[in-house]
């Protein structure tokens, strides 16, 4: 089911949200609320991930859209009381929006290298280190299971051109 994405004025967005039992990861109710993060994921026009508070559920976990990967790599990918065990000292500005933050984009400092850990929607523990948009869009969604948007820690924010960028 798509849900209703929620903006920065909700007080959802601004609190720290909850671990997921593990033992409930393969239960109903975790499993459709994965299924209704990618469907709402999925609906919207430029989303590149999705964090549960974005749509009211205060818990620890985030989807991410297969359609940043290549042809050769397609799985939905989802990430359950993710932890960030490593970043690199080494940081990028770039240039980010969201979808709980209609219309604006903002420079925000990213380490430019991260790993991270998570369980998978089996249930499953792993580990995942990237660079680049990925490192990125992790760093941004367990923000928002911390209550923290990037415009909160942006160093400038500004509207979004009212031409389409793509
Ligand atoms: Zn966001």
């Amino acid at each position: 089911m798509v849900r209703e994405i929620l903006q920065k004025e909700h007080k959802v967005l601004h609190e720290k949200a909850k671990e997921i039992p593990v033992s409930s990861i393969r239960g109903d109710d975790v499993q459709s609320l994965i299924s209704d993060m990618f469907e709402t994921l999925l609906d919207t026009e430029k989303g590149v991930a999705l964090a549960a508070p974005q749509i009211g559920e205060p818990v620890r976990m985030f989807v991410v859209s297969p359609n940043i990967f290549g042809e050769d790599e397609k799985a939905d990918l989802v990430f359950i009381n993710p932890e960030l065990v490593n970043a690199s000292k080494e940081s990028e500005l770039i240039d980010e929006g969201c979808l709980s933050v209609n219309g604006k984009y903002g420079l925000v400092h990213r380490a430019s290298k991260v790993m991270v850990t998570a369980y998978d929607k089996e249930g499953n523990k792993f580990s995942r280190g990237a660079s680049g948009l990925l490192a990125q869009i992790f760093q941004h969604e367990i923000g928002h299971l911390n209550g923290e948007l990037y415009v909160d820690i942006a160093t400038e924010v500004h509207d979004v051109p009212t031409q389409k960028e793509e």
